[in-house]
């Protein structure tokens, strides 16, 4: 826990090497809230005494402000990103049996969604550098059930955009984006033209998962889209298949963002720009720091996103990794591996029957991945302690 000394006293003041008094954490959200607790404050208390606490005026005012810096037509707030996710597949009318081609090397509910619907997940395997999907290996995966492509911009950086927009032009599929962490984030197309991740597909999906760039103080989620049509179908599903209440056109779900969820990320969209900037500042930091260390590669940055380092990932070659992060602990210093078992190896997708060896650049990269602590709230102190102790290791 932190305890709110000024950051100063809070670090031994000479030797970075010796332990800091708190704990370091892989995301600071309360020194963060500090900084905006009265614009915070007021808006929840707004919404206490409002009692509107589903579906107030503060959900559509933080919409509207969302479409607004996404440059998007439609943002359907939902009750998380795993939602958007299921919802926008409801949205496209998929159906069972039909094949969504993903990433194996992402978060669960990418894929969980799918076999939810009886999808079915056929992973395509990333690029070594970026972590993303490799774009030129999907046709090669396309089949004449194929529907859909569903692209993840994992730790923040988008998945080549052009080439999988214009995959799916030709086979006639849908591309719902994961941007679950990416918010804010820029794709750069081969003409220079620039779009916020999600609202380049058919749809994109966000999570306001508290420890994500935009994140409220309980779940929340989202799905861009520039269909009007699409977007009416999403509104729909969201709110049990009805627009007249008591009316049911189809079968949908409950999936509500709530009020004061709303009223805490209308507070902090503003600072998303901010956020996201000061991460860069601390990979920036990581970056300089682990530069040319033989056993380290550092995150890669590709020409056709801007990264908005949801995490600061990098590789470790040739040490111990579960030991390294033991040690670390020792020393206050979180470290995670995000992820260690690719979903095609994970037991619940078993039945898929993919073996080992058939997609090694995720099996190695889940091996060699390490996360390091990175948030808004970090200082240069932190920072110096983080990797002299981290290089002490290695
Ligand atoms: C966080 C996340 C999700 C799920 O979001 P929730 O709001 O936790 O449901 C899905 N995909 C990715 C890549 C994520 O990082």
């Amino acid at each position: 826990m932190n305890n709110g000394l000024p950051l100063k006293k809070r670090f031994s003041l000479n030797t970075s090497h010796t332990r800091l008094m708190e704990t370091i954490q892989m995301v600071d959200l309360k020194n963060q809230y500090l900084k905006i607790k009265s614009e915070i404050d007021a808006e929840i208390s707004k919404v206490l005494h409002s009692s509107a606490f589903i579906n107030g005026p503060a959900v559509k005012e933080f919409q509207t402000a969302l479409e607004e810096y996404l440059s998007v037509k439609h943002v359907i707030p939902c009750a998380n990103g795993t939602d958007a996710l299921q919802v926008s597949l409801m949205a496209l009318d998929l159906q069972p049996g039909d094949e969504v081609i993903t990433t194996p090397f992402t978060f669960f509910a990418t894929a969980e969604v799918l076999a939810l619907l009886k999808l079915t997940p056929v992973f395509v395997d990333v690029e070594e550098n970026s972590f993303n999907i490799n774009a030129n290996k999907i046709e090669e995966a396309i089949t004449n059930k194929t529907k859909a492509i569903l692209p993840v911009h994992l730790f923040g950086q988008c998945a080549d955009m052009e080439k999988i927009t214009s995959l799916a032009a030709k086979y006639n599929l849908f591309v719902i984006e994961d941007a679950c962490q990416a918010i804010g984030a820029d794709f750069i197309f081969s003409n220079g033209k620039r779009k916020k991740a999600g609202t380049i597909g058919d749809a994109g999906c966000v999570s306001f998962f508290p420890s994500k760039n935009l994140g409220c103080y309980g779940d929340g989620g989202a799905i861009f889209t520039d269909n009007d049509e699409l977007a009416q179908r999403l509104r729909c599903i969201v709110n049990h298949g009805m627009f007249t209440r008591y009316y049911h056109d189809m079968i949908g779900v409950n999936s509500r963002l709530d009020t004061i969820q709303a009223a805490i990320l209308k507070v902090k969209l503003p600072y998303l720009n901010d956020y996201n900037q000061a991460r860069q500042q601390v990979a920036k930091y990581y970056n300089q720091a682990f530069a040319s260390h033989k056993n380290i590669i550092t995150p890669y940055q590709t020409d056709n996103s801007t990264h908005i380092f949801h995490q600061y990932t990098l590789r470790l070659l040739g040490k111990n990794r579960e030991n390294i992060i033991k040690k670390m602990a020792e020393k206050g210093i979180p470290v995670m591996i995000y992820y260690p078992v690719p979903l095609h190896l994970q037991k619940a997708f078993s039945y898929l029957g993919i073996k080992t060896g058939e997609l090694p650049i995720s099996e190695r990269l889940c091996n060699e991945v390490l996360s390091l602590p990175i948030h808004t709230e970090m200082s240069e102190k932190q920072l110096a302690y983080i990797t002299h102790t981290f290089l002490s290791l290695l």
